[in-house]
């Protein structure tokens, strides 16, 4: 990977070890030949810039949907809330000028594409097939669920569906994803290409 995008993704505020973040490039660069990337949970840009550096080597887009407010667990009072991201004027977490920052100093504005909303209603209005889908968004069952049984359809033939925070012992982390991990190859559509830390990578077949 570029070595100025790596330093800015290392440096951007976010929840993505380097090692898996290297994994999710090599992902978005297999899957940037079948079709444009998307992710759900854009945050403050650190996977996006993964992303978008491989969009931008394969000449396509990532599609980066969040609706900036937050998951559960980021909220004041909770585990992984971060202060600075709090709109001092509106005292809510407002995560959307951070990512525009990380996409800017890593000049990635022009191959990553925020969308500002929530998850399931702008998969109702999706129509275009996907190379790539990330879920990374929320880690409730619900949102989870959601995420996989209405993204995952837009993967093409050949296509990755790369999931973040799976983890196999419940000691170290929240049973959504893994669920939904397990679902996916337990349907037949999915076998499992990467498996890098909390990261896995499927591809349709
Ligand atoms: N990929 C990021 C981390 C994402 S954290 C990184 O590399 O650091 C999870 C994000 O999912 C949060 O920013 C939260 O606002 C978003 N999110 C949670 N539920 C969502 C939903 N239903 N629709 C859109 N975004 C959601
Ligand atoms: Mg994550």
């Amino acid at each position: 990977m570029d070595e100025r995008l790596r330093k800015h993704a290392e440096e951007a505020i976010g929840f993505m070890p380097e090692e898996e973040g290297l994994a999710l490039y090599e992902a978005g660069l297999r899957a940037g030949k079948v079709g444009p990337l998307l992710e759900i949970g854009s945050y403050c840009g650190k996977s996006a810039v993964y992303l978008g550096a491989a969009a931008r080597e394969r000449n396509t887009v990532v599609y980066s949907i969040d609706h900036h407010r937050g998951s559960e667990e980021q909220q004041p009072g909770e585990t992984f809330h971060d202060p600075r991201l709090v709109d001092p004027s509106t005292g809510v977490v407002d995560t959307l000028p951070f990512f525009r920052r990380t996409l800017s100093d890593a000049g990635l504005e022009d191959v990553v594409i925020g969308i500002v909303g929530e998850s399931g209603t702008v998969v109702q209005h999706w129509d275009t097939p996907l190379g790539l889908v990330f879920i990374d968004g929320g880690h409730s069952e619900e949102a989870a669920r959601n995420d996989y049984a209405c993204w995952a359809p837009h993967v093409m033939h050949g296509g990755l569906l790369a999931i973040h925070d799976v983890f196999e012992d419940p000691e170290e982390g929240g049973r959504p994803p893994f669920l939904i991990f397990r679902q996916a190859v337990g349907s037949g559509s999915f076998k499992e290409v990467a498996h890098e830390g909390s990261l896995r990578v499927l591809e349709r077949v």
